[in-house]
């Protein structure tokens, strides 16, 4: 049979045939679409080719070099404080990590889809929610009022642990008795360091991170892997490390073995926002993942994005120049940019490639990069919800015990519509861990469209079998070879990172990666920290 493009038109799907051999036959005739930002701007980079010579000189007061969630927060406090003269280039993917996409009517996240309550400490946060209406009233209380459409609905998730489902994503029912009470010491153990302050008298762990104490007692945890800390400890209940390494494979890309004691503790204890409105453990999410809050802070920011590239970086005798370069259908061309500043809020990897200084920061990149963790994100839109197993309802996220992949989301689970829509997207997620960052991303790259769509699908074809296959119209897979640094052991004491933190000359950094883990409150304050420094002038 001939691999074709898939698509299965309405009157085509009642004549379907049922069952398994039909869903399998289905999987054969499935072409997923592949993804890959970056990957052309990245040859261009790493081969050094030659670009053409600059068509146009952009002149601005700042350069943002980036439009993830860092470079959208410094963007949006600019604006808000009236600071209108700069410009923000995209870089190869609008958004970054907070990207998403659309079948239609239908949004889906091809990045990060979902944000905890803030935390107190999370001020930054706070005020962005209340700009762009998410928080209603009260946005630097201890309970915020948010948006209810914002506030993920019940059933908010579900294990499927020895073929069937139960509630919550770490399982509890038919697990021994002995597992059950190691699980709920291990989270009686979490709230009490979650309350404990240091001995500077800061939280043990906040997010950002940066507020967190310094206690050196405390900090020894980070010459140590999570799991070492945890068999320290005496946990061994396999239930309960299962779980904890999924969090970490979930959060951080990489397994409990190779994650710091200190950022996994991090993950756990660091959170706590609440809401008045929420119960305390509440997530905010939208169809479209992030995307929408990234398209709300462009919004907000007074929309100076355009696109292009930075190939190089330079300080030069009254600030900066950047050359980008930018392609589309039209074929490549190139431009420079002149500002008095520039914000660099793309990867440190990719910093460290364009900027012609770096080391004169003290940083080093082959000592003081991070690993990164490879990601892929699959949707797949399906023409009707499949039939589900009796114990527990379709949930938000769907997680399959000891699955390869993190689980999946469903895309219309906030739709407030009485009747739930006949087509919907599942986005399943898959950190590819287990193997080295490098040795996974060569797989990628190296890795045909059959198995790619193997391994994005192997957590729905647990859960529904092979005929899941029948249900998909189309799957679109986005690789991320480089989605997110891991916080691997020792990563706190990362020799040059403090000088990017406190650069305050003509270039400033901006980026998750400053923090070295990433979610959207550490991008999002290290973007609003640049923006601070060039509002002080
Ligand atoms: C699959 C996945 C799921 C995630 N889910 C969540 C989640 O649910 N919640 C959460 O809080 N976090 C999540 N995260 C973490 C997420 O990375 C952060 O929340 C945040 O989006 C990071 O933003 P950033 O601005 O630091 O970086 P990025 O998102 O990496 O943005 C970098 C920007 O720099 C640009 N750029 C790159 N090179 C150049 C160049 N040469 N010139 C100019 N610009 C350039 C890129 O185009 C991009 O716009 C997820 C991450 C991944 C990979």
């Amino acid at each position: 049979m001939d691999r074709r493009s898939f698509l299965i038109g309405a009157g085509a799907a009642g004549t379907l045939a049922l069952g398994t051999a039909a869903g399998y036959w289905r999987w054969q005739e499935i072409t997923p679409h592949i993804y890959t930002p970056g990957q052309a701007e990245g040859h261009f980079l790493r081969d050094r080719k030659s670009l053409p010579a600059p068509s146009e000189e952009i002149n601005t007061d700042v350069v943002i070099l980036g439009s993830g969630i860092a470079g959208l927060t410094a963007a949006w406090k600019l604006n808000k404080e009236g600071h209108r003269n700069f410009v923000v280039i995209d870089g190869p993917q609008a958004y970054g990590n907070a990207a998403g996409g659309r079948f239609g009517d239908l949004a889906y996240p091809t990045g990060a889809h979902y944000l905890p309550l803030p935390s107190m400490e999370s001020v930054h946060v706070r005020e962005l929610l209340h700009d762009l209406g998410i928080i209603q009233k009260n946005p630097m209380a201890r309970r915020p009022y948010y948006d209810e459409r914002c506030i993920l609905h019940a059933p908010e998730d579900r294990l499927l642990y020895k073929g069937r489902w139960q509630e919550g994503i770490i399982p509890r029912e038919g697990v021994q008795r002995w597992e059950i009470e190691q699980q709920d010491r291990f989270f009686k153990e979490v709230e009490r360091i979650r309350s404990l302050r240091g001995s500077d008298g800061k939280r043990l762990f906040a997010i950002p991170l940066v507020l967190s104490s310094a206690d050196p007692a405390w900090r020894a945890l980070d010459r140590l892997s999570f799991e070492e800390w945890l068999a320290q400890q005496g946990y061994n209940a396999p239930t309960l490390l299962w779980h904890i390494n999924y969090c970490c494979r979930d959060d951080y890309g990489a397994e409990f073995d190779q994650v710091s004691a200190w950022a996994g503790l991090h993950y756990f204890c660091s959170r706590g926002g609440e809401a008045e409105n929420a119960h305390a453990s509440a997530w905010l999410t939208w169809p479209g993942g992030l995307d929408v809050i990234a398209s709300g802070m462009n919004k907000a920011a007074g929309n100076h994005r355009r696109t292009g590239t930075a190939m190089s970086l330079r300080k030069t005798a009254n600030g900066v120049e950047a050359l980008c370069l930018e392609l589309n259908a039209n074929g490549v061309r190139s431009f420079t940019v002149k500002a008095r500043r520039a914000i660099c809020a793309m990867p440190l990897f990719v910093a460290a490639r364009i900027i012609t200084d770096m080391s004169g920061f003290g940083f080093d990149a082959k000592r003081d990069l991070p690993p990164y963790a490879p990601w892929m994100v699959a949707n797949f839109l399906v023409k009707e919800l499949p039939g589900e197993r009796p114990q527990a309802p379709l949930s938000w996220d769907n997680v399959v015990y000891q699955g390869k992949g993190l689980g999946y989301v469903v895309s219309t689970h906030q739709d407030i519509r009485v009747t739930p829509p006949r087509e919907t997207v599942f986005t399943a997620y898959i950190a590819l861990t287990g193997q080295s960052p490098t040795e996974a991303r060569r797989w990628l790259v190296a890795a045909a469209p059959d198995e790619l769509l193997d391994l994005a699908a192997s957590d729905l074809t647990a859960a529904y079998g092979i005929q899941f296959g029948r249900y998909v119209q189309r799957a679109d897979i986005t690789l991320r070879g480089h989605a997110m640094a891991i916080p691997h052991i020792g990563f706190l004491s990362t020799k040059g990172m403090q000088a990017l933190r406190d650069a305050d000359g003509p270039l400033l950094f901006a980026h998750a990666d400053l923090s070295g883990l990433s979610v959207f409150e550490e991008a999002a304050w290290w973007g609003y920290q640049a923006a601070l420094k060039v509002l002080r002038g």
